[in-house]
């Protein structure tokens, strides 16, 4: 069955008074936003409206008890074509729907997902940055909208996208803070799922990191706090000897971030031994000490590759290999982006290309 889909464009376009060489992450969007509401047990008409605030009722449960999912991907022009292109937005809806079932939410079809996000890019494509290193973020998520108070699942939900233009985001490499108080998520609760709570809880850990000269933490696990599960919103890899490459196994508490298998999959091909179990944040310090620890960064959307200068423990500061002369996490960083933007060949055909 086909999807009508209503297009609501705007008058006046604001990119004219936008000004892309001055773009502050996170801060400024595109035209026009994607919005679909699930009532009666179904999602209904579609449509794409100018961006701006939407109306809620105060009872909701995304307010109150969270009930809310987000969803994070980038959006590029090809550099040979200048057609936008999405990398591996399935993975994204996939997740979504996990994420939906955890929380007691809908699932959305692929279709209507996929309908919703392409449409938005195509009639926004002007507001896709093309200076290298930037892109334009793509923000789904969805959350509970029945004007009711108690704590049961809501009956109706809206789903909605938005994109912002994001400039090239080379991070410096940061330093980051073994945390043994806090933790992210434990056996049982949702750490694999985009809740909005996981990212509330994390948010004074991290400022109390920030006021002891770090710029995020390591979670560790929930029982002893000995095995590390994720920096901040990226997730974990520690290269020995340039050669083999740990990365915390997906538990259940770990985000199964889209860049990790990514990363996984490009290194695998390159010929290196992969490593996806339990680690100990002590055979990481003592790789550290013996300077076999060649490199070591965190994964996600929004940084690709962020590296990682030196890690905190118990009052410790172990510092890592110069962040230029990295080669595993440079070569990854020049792969991905590269394969985003059509530099670099699609073998594994992660790019969807919208035409
Ligand atoms: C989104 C996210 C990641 C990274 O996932 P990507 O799909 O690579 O962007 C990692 N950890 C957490 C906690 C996240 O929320």
């Amino acid at each position: 069955m086909a999807i009508s889909l209503k297009i609501n464009k705007v008058t006046q376009s604001r990119i004219e008074q936008f000004d892309f060489e001055h773009i502050e992450f996170g801060k400024h969007f595109s035209d026009h936003m994607f919005k679909v509401d699930f009532k009666d047990g179904k999602w209904q008409d579609p449509e794409i409206l100018p961006y701006g605030p939407i109306e809620v009722a105060p009872s909701i449960s995304a307010i109150h008890y969270g009930q809310a999912i987000f969803e994070g991907m980038k959006a590029f022009k090809n550099e040979q074509t200048g057609k936008p292109q999405l990398f591996r937005p399935l993975e994204n809806h996939k997740r979504l729907n996990k994420s939906a079932l955890r929380m007691g939410m809908p699932e959305i079809p692929e279709d209507l997902f996929m309908l919703g996000l392409k449409t938005l890019i195509d009639i926004d494509q002007q507001w896709i940055p093309t200076k290298d290193g930037s892109a334009l973020y793509v923000r789904p998520f969805m959350f509970a909208t029945d004007d009711f108070v108690g704590v049961k699942p809501s009956s109706n939900y809206t789903f909605m996208i938005f994109c912002c233009p994001v400039n090239s985001y080379y991070p410096l490499p940061i330093k980051v803070l073994v945390e043994e108080n806090f933790v992210r998520a434990s056996e049982g609760m949702a750490g694999y799922a985009k809740a909005a709570g996981n990212y509330g809880i994390s948010m004074l850990p991290t400022a109390l990191a920030k006021q002891k000269g770090y710029d995020q933490i390591i979670w560790t696990d929930g029982k002893t706090h000995e095995y590390v599960e994720e920096s901040g919103t990226t997730n974990l890899f520690f290269v020995i000897n340039d050669n083999t490459v740990w990365t915390p196994a997906l538990d259940g508490n770990i985000l199964n971030g889209i860049t990790r298998d990514t990363c996984i999959q490009l290194l695998k091909q390159k010929g290196l031994v992969i490593e996806e179990r339990k680690i100990a944040i002590k055979e990481v310090l003592e790789a550290a000490k013996n300077g076999q620890l060649t490199d070591c960064f965190g994964t996600g959307t929004a940084a690709i590759i962020a590296k990682i200068a030196a890690i905190g423990y118990k009052g410790e500061d172990y510092v890592l290999p110069n962040a230029e002369d990295r080669l595993i996490s440079n070569w990854l960083y020049q792969q991905i982006y590269g394969i985003q933007t059509g530099k670099v060949e699609d073998t594994f055909h992660w790019v969807e290309t919208i035409s």
